[in-house]
């Protein structure tokens, strides 16, 4: 007859799968076992046998074909009832709970069985480490005793299996929040250095704005003051832009101030150090020119810009500034701008300098 269910077993079944166990290959260290008990006991059959849902699953089988059989026709069901207890069938055929046994009444003809229950470190009863023999039979003490002791050898591999799983998994698991976090670090880092080129730079021109360019100058300053090197700044500004706004509109506006952009961009001397310094008004910081050296660039640009094929007659103003002792950039652009002043009221179209 087929053996009741432990009282506890839904937690005895969660207990076996969390081993982890049911299903796995063959492994030798568990067939060594087996292979020990069946010496060990004189038997030519032993089975590490777990009790699963509705199944017996064999880890590890010596003369005995098969991985599973019916958990209704399991000897080892009936072991786990009373798991501190080694269960013998000396005569299986004359014990009510098995004589119609199909494993009795059928190959392989069980007569005698011996399983010693193999217990979770929760004390839950996973299973046995069983012996069978198609012969009546008894068991000696020191043969029980050593059944005993390879069950809980049996009892050790699976702890050390689950255990090694685990620590497997959380090795995996941290392994990929790792992977996590590198990958949001480098989204952040990615986001924050765009941020810093979107802060640093005018979205019509493609031109450095007045933030970076404030920072480039001081730096620049702070250089020139130190080596006593020359270092210029000049500001530019479109003439009479409010017309062209006016008479082909502010889109039209935008593109002129596009174009010249690019060509600031390109323009070798400006290179890096052209900003759009607000509206129609760009700044362009020439380090190591002296005033001369400064104005005659500046003659060029105006010259350049004057040329550009914009289908418009765009012409641009340049107030320049030479950097005096001990002079900041604040003080310096402000000459900057009065030398542009003196360029407009002069009729624009061209450089005028600070002397
Ligand atoms: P001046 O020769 O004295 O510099 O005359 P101006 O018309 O260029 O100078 P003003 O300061 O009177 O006008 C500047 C104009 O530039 C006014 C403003 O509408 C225009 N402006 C400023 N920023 C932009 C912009 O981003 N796009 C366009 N389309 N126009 C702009
Ligand atoms: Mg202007
Ligand atoms: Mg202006």
């Amino acid at each position: 007859m087929p053996a009741p269910l432990p009282a506890d077993e839904e937690a005895r079944q969660a207990t076996l799968d969390a081993y982890r166990i049911l299903d796995t290959g063959r492994e030798a260290i568990y067939d060594d076992l087996v292979a020990i008990a069946a010496a060990i006991c004189d038997v030519p059959m032993a089975v590490i046998s777990l009790i699963d849902r509705d199944r017996q699953w064999f880890k590890a089988a010596h003369g005995v074909d098969g991985d599973s059989t019916s958990r209704e026709v399991a000897f080892c069901a009936h072991a786990i009832l009373n798991p501190s207890e080694t269960m013998i069938v000396t005569d299986a055929s004359r014990d009510p709970r098995f004589s119609l046994n199909p494993l009795v009444t059928d190959t392989p003809r069980v007569r005698f069985y011996a399983g010693a229950p193999m217990r979770a470190t929760n004390g839950q009863p996973m299973g046995t480490v069983c012996v069978l023999d198609d012969r009546p039979r008894e068991l000696a003490p020191q043969q029980r005793t050593a059944l005993e002791a390879l069950s809980r050898q049996a009892s050790r591999l699976m702890e050390l299996h689950r255990v090694s799983w685990e620590l497997r998994h959380q090795l995996e698991e941290r392994g990929w929040y790792e992977q996590q976090l590198l990958h949001y670090q480098r989204e952040l880092e990615q986001q924050n250095s765009d941020l810093e080129a979107q802060s640093l730079t005018d979205p019509l021109t493609g031109l450095a704005n007045r933030r970076a360019f404030s920072r480039t100058l001081d730096q620049a300053i702070t250089q020139a003051h130190a080596l006593g090197d020359p270092l210029s700044v000049a500001i530019v500004d479109i003439d009479h832009f409010k017309s062209i706004n006016d008479l082909h509109g502010h889109a039209e506006g935008d593109r002129v101030l596009q174009s010249l952009g690019e060509m600031l961009l390109s323009a070798e001397a400006a290179r890096g150090r052209l900003a759009r310094f607000g509206g129609e008004e760009f700044v362009w910081l020439l380090p190591g020119r002296a005033l001369d050296q400064a104005v005659r660039e500046s003659e060029h640009l105006r010259e350049a810009v004057a040329a550009m094929p914009t289908g418009l007659p765009v012409t641009i103003s340049i107030g320049v500034a030479a950097l005096e002792r001990d002079e900041d950039a604040s003080s310096l652009l402000a000459r900057a701008d009065q030398a542009l002043y003196t360029a407009k009221r002069e009729g624009r179209d061209r450089v005028c300098a600070l002397s």
